[in-house]
């Protein structure tokens, strides 16, 4: 039989495996995707680093509940034992987001909110888990009929059975310094990829409540609950996802969305070229204002520098008066423990806050 008589269904498609991050990147900005997943920058950060670490101090608590530790403070001490080697460039900061928690997050392990003891086969999935318990989570979705399959994957930290066997509970450990809560969960796009894995992996699932756990404060978001009727939205922007990856792939320049808050933590910015422009297209056209007038330049920024410090004084004065004011995920009031200073903050910390 020559190639050309084998029947279509037989030639194998091509696989690509994306994860999480990734598709999330694309759908950031579709530049910032591209530059990422070519290697023209690298996407790290201390951090990340950090939260890497913070993440396996509680997965070697999840752990430990798995093989059948029913002390809480046996638990909460192998996680500070964790915490205590990780990396040194950043040790001292993982001691500082989960030391905080660990106690309690020992006792959440043990206990359901009625208060009843668990039983460690309670726990379905975890970080670090290995074969079935293994928290990594993979779907496949075809691209047509002859384009690649995607194996689209992300790990969950930790995932319990839920009140029924159609219900499952998520746990993500956060030890950035947002406070996240429910609303913040169901929108992100992070746990709506989450809640589409969960309903593809487990075909008799009928709901999803996801939270996350905040390690620096030691508590919970209010569980943020997703329906299996809402599969079609979360596949909707899964694809919405990878069109904007095949998009991008496929262009010379990908499009990008330079949107400050999202600018601000983008590995692309204050990247440049050899020729010494800004690799980003959406800063590159600043670079030859700046560069064709330098000293009109600075005088522009100067100018929009009082009238932000002008602008700033009167927020605060506001804020004084009146309570925080919240906009474009940005809050202006006491700054976060409660020093009594005001400042302007960001809600989220972006994709270092893990
Ligand atoms: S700096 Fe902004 S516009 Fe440029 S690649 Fe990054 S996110 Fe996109």
């Amino acid at each position: 039989m020559s190639t050309d008589e084998v029947p279509f269904d037989l030639v194998a498609r091509e696989e690509v495996r994306i994860d999480r991050t990734q598709l999330e990147r694309y759908v950031t900005c579709p530049f910032m995707g591209k530059a990422v997943e070519s290697g023209l920058v690298r996407d790290g950060s201390l951090a990340a680093l950090s939260g890497s670490e913070a993440h396996d101090a509680y997965g070697a608590m999840a752990h430990a509940f798995s093989l059948g530790a029913t002390d809480a403070r046996e638990i909460a001490e192998i996680g500070l034992a964790t915490a205590r080697s990780a990396n040194p460039l950043v040790q001292p900061d993982v001691l500082d987001a989960v030391k905080p928690s660990l106690g309690k997050f020992a006792g959440q392990l043990l206990y359901r909110e009625d208060g009843q003891k668990r039983n460690p086969d309670d726990m379905l999935r975890y970080q670090g888990g290995k074969d079935d318990k293994s928290g990594q989570l993979t779907a496949r979705i075809e691209s047509g009929t002859t384009g690649p399959v995607y194996l689209l994957t992300s790990e969950v930290d930790l995932l319990m059975a839920g009140w029924n066997d159609r219900h499952l509970e998520e746990t993500d450990w956060k030890s950035g310094r947002t406070r996240w809560n429910a609303s913040d969960v169901r929108s992100s796009f992070q746990f709506r990829f989450h809640a589409f894995l969960l309903f593809e992996n487990y075909p008799t699932l009928e709901s999803a409540s996801i939270r996350v756990w905040m390690t620096r404060l030691g508590y919970a978001t209010d569980w943020a609950q997703f329906r299996r009727a809402e599969l079609p939205d979360l596949r909707g922007l899964v694809m919405r996802g990878l069109v904007e990856r095949e998009t991008a792939l496929a262009a010379d320049v990908p499009a990008c969305n330079p949107f400050a808050e999202q600018c601000v933590n983008c590995p692309v910015t204050g990247r440049y070229t050899a020729n010494k422009v800004a690799l980003c297209p959406a800063i590159a056209s600043e670079c030859e204002d700046c560069a064709s007038d330098p000293q009109a330049f600075l005088a522009e920024y100067a100018a929009k520098q009082a009238d932000l410090d002008r602008r700033k004084k009167l927020m605060y004065a506001y804020a004084k008066a009146h309570g925080p004011i919240e906009a474009a995920g940005l809050i202006c009031g006491i700054k976060p423990p409660g020093d009594g200073r005001l400042g302007i903050y960001s809600r989220k910390a972006g994709r270092d806050d893990e």
